[in-house]
């Protein structure tokens, strides 16, 4: 029997209040990160999913984003941090969410130098527009293709999925009880749920275990995100291949561990890489200058 979400929330309330700041585990070049005790996400079904989109529109309101009730969107993009699409393959259909991973070892904040990036509270990945310096590094640097670049607006911003951070998580960084992300909210399927990490992987492996013929790969099925690119918070079940739902096979391994490496190195090879970093930011912003003055004529 699967967990419901009030059994989730009630278990997230307690483990909030006990629980260590949220960032994950430290990871070296060559360790590996493991989720921060306190750990939330999203168990997204799409077998549960019926395509209705309220979880769109939710999310644009939830964070003050235009469009979406009669023009849902097609893809994430500088003002869309949630989409649902229909795909399919081999006669076989499906809904898929797409939306930030929350991965226990983001890509995105390993890149970002000036740490725009972090991951925080409750291990919720979060953008700082007053660190950013629009290198875009970040969209380079995540496997998932999520964060996306506004360039209609004089101010842009990198624009992604947050968690909802600014609803569920107080002034003092611990779980708002009770609250909930948009979509989530919204949902009325609960085919996307939140709560702990740890409380939404048991239940997606408690639903495989009950229909193991329901769930890809059929006969023997997995959830996506336990340790894809060294895992994510945002976990998922479907009934098609994950690959043809837009999921990539990244391995075990996280991308940002692949960058350590890289950057272990180059550190060996006797380059500082903050020396490295100073240079390559120095550029950038030197860059975005020059990109500014040109746009401004
Ligand atoms: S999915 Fe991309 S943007 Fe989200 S945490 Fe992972 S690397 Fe960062
Ligand atoms: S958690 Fe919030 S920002 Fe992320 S997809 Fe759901 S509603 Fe949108
Ligand atoms: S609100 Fe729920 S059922 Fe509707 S599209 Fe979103 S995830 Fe699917």
């Amino acid at each position: 029997m699967s967990v419901d979400r009030r059994t989730l929330l009630k278990g997230l309330a307690v483990a909030g209040a006990g629980a260590a700041a949220g960032v994950a585990t430290p990871a070296s070049a060559t360790t590996t990160a493991q989720a921060p005790p306190d750990a939330v996400g999203m168990l997204y079904d799409a077998t549960r999913c019926i395509g209705c989109r309220a979880c769109v529109t939710a999310c644009k309101q939830a964070n003050d984003l235009p469009g979406g009730l009669y023009d849902p969107p097609n893809d994430l993009s500088g003002d869309t941090k949630n989409i649902i699409k229909r795909l399919k393959e081999d006669g076989e259909e499906s809904y898929m969410k797409a939306q930030c991973m929350h991965c226990i070892d983001p890509g995105c904040a390993s890149a970002c130098m000036i740490g725009a990036f972090k991951k925080r509270e409750l291990g919720i990945i979060t953008w700082d527009g007053s660190r950013c310096i629009g290198c875009r590094y970040c969209q380079v640097a995540c496997p998932y293709g999520i964060p996306k670049f506004q360039w209609a607006t004089a101010v842009p911003k990198i624009v992604k999925c947050e968690l909802c951070h600014h609803i569920i998580v107080d002034e003092n960084g611990d779980y708002r009880e009770g609250a909930l992300p948009g979509c989530c909210k919204a949902c009325p399927k609960e085919a996307v749920i939140f709560g702990r990490y740890t409380d939404l992987l048991a239940d997606a492996q408690q639903r495989i275990a009950a229909h193991p013929d329901q769930y890809w790969p059929k006969g023997d099925p997995v959830v996506f995100g336990e340790h894809d690119g060294g895992g994510t918070q945002v976990l998922y079940l479907a009934s098609m291949d994950f690959e043809a739902l837009g999921l990539p096979n990244l391995g075990e391994e996280s991308t940002a561990k692949f960058a350590r490496n890289v950057q272990h190195g180059v550190y060996k090879g006797f380059i500082a890489p903050v020396a490295l970093y100073g240079i390559l930011g120095a550029v950038m912003w030197r860059n975005r200058r020059t990109n500014a003055a040109s746009e401004e004529e």
